[in-house]
């Protein structure tokens, strides 16, 4: 565990921590620096600092030694949905397999849920080496704590070097869980995996600062090196039935969940394209001008077989619900096209959907900033495009 302290006796309150750090977590009073709580001890301020007057310390006594040689393999959560392997873990296995290679180690996917079995096979197919499968009752539904408990026991047990999730719904709450579980880093939202060539260090890249730079990050003393990854970034390897695997099932004694406890699952969707999986997205803006315009944006997503997003202005004035949200606060996308109708571009939107292929613009102002992230921009009206897209389309894919 670390900490952060201000050697007041050094501390001149010049001021030059404020301006370093990049969160606003630092204050002066009376000419004397303050931490405030909302401090990620990043470290920016003591960089900054000339006079030696900020400390972080680490206590080593709460950490528990380990031995990073110990750790070995590559693990991908094989994330799954009534049964159904999401498109996400066929990504990882296929981003993985290179990491694997490079280190001449194994690459192993963690099959956790009811009567999934069958699913095993198919991750082989799709390139792991093993599968681990915990099979049970318990795991039917996504429950934090079971599914914490279970894939925490299961590094202590395997010792795996990597392990990947998918920035998703389930993986973004697993994932720094089972890491602050485990006393271990974790890079969120990563957009690149490579092994470093001399130190064989996982290096994980990730967009920082709303999409302004990327930052690559490793993590060289903990295991394992943990990572969630966009979907959409990485290519799955092609489907190889012919591939050979080991299927383990270690003895997992699953707990009950004592704090949560799954009544039902609604799908808020009832039909339609799920939004971070979909090729396609059209998105609205607070330029449809109002909720029922919102009919358009939706028979364009028809139209091309593509799912139905929002910037968080549609979102705030209830046209639309949360679950379409692109964006910094939302979700964060990266379709082979993303369609944006009457949205202006501001950056936390574009945090969510700069690494689409391509980006189509729709907007009546032609100084709106979204065309400056845009591959094709169409100054107009979308009350006017829209429709017309729509028939041009219909035509061209009758
Ligand atoms: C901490 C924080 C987090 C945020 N997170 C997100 C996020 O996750 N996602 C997000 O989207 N935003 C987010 N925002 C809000 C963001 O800053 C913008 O306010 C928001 O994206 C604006 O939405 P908009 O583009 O729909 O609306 P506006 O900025 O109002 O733009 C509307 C656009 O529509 C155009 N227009 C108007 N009428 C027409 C017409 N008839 N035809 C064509 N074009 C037309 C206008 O020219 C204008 O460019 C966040 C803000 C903060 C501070």
């Amino acid at each position: 565990m670390s900490n952060i302290r201000i050697l007041t006796e050094k501390c001149t309150g010049c001021g030059l921590c404020l301006s370093a750090c990049p969160y606003g977590c630092i204050k002066i009073e009376n000419k004397k620096a303050q931490i405030l709580e909302n401090c990620n001890l990043c470290g920016a301020c003591v960089d900054s600092c000339k006079f030696g007057a900020i400390e972080i310390t680490t206590d080593k006594g709460l950490e528990n030694e380990i031995d990073i040689n110990e750790y070995k393999d590559v693990w991908v959560f094989a994330e799954q949905r009534e049964g159904k392997i999401a498109s996400v873990t066929f990504e990882l296995l296929g981003a993985a397999k290179k990491l694997a290679q490079d280190l001449g180690q194994s690459l192993c996917a963690v099959l956790l849920g009811d009567g999934v079995d069958s699913q095993a096979n198919t991750l082989i197919e799709y390139g792991a080496d093993v599968v681990y499968l915990v099979d049970n009752p318990k795991l039917r539904n996504y429950n934090d704590e079971i599914y914490t408990n279970v894939f925490t026991d299961l590094i202590n047990e395997y010792k795996p070097n990597i392990v990947l999730m998918g920035a998703t719904t389930y993986g973004r709450s697993l994932a720094p869980r089972v890491s602050s579980r485990l006393n271990t880093g974790l890079t969120a939202d990563c957009t690149a995996l490579e092994i470093h060539p001399k130190d064989n260090i996982l290096m994980q890249t990730r967009p920082a600062f709303s999409g302004n730079l990327m930052a690559t990050i490793i993590c060289p003393d903990h295991r394992p090196q943990m990572a969630t990854v966009r979907p959409k970034v990485m290519k799955p390897l092609d489907k190889d039935s012919n591939r050979q695997g080991k299927i383990i099932c270690p003895k997992i004694t699953v707990e009950d969940s004592l704090m949560t406890k799954v009544i039902e699952t609604v799908k808020e969707a009832k039909e339609g394209v799920n939004l971070t999986e979909a090729d396609i997205i059209v998105s609205g803006g607070r330029g449809l001008g109002d909720p029922k315009h919102f009919k358009l944006i939706e028979e364009l997503a028809k139209v091309l077989g593509g799912a139905v997003g929002a910037s968080r202005a549609a979102v705030d004035a209830g046209w639309i619900s949360y679950s379409h949200q692109v964006g910094q606060t939302g979700k964060t996308v990266s379709p082979k096209i993303y369609i944006a109708c009457g949205i202006s571009g501001a950056i936390q939107h574009l945090a969510g959907m700069s690494s689409s292929d391509i980006i189509i613009a729709i907007n009546k102002n032609p100084d709106a900033p979204i065309f400056k992230a845009a591959t094709y921009g169409i100054v107009g009206d979308l009350h006017q495009i829209i429709p017309l897209l729509v028939s041009e389309f219909k035509k061209a894919l009758a």
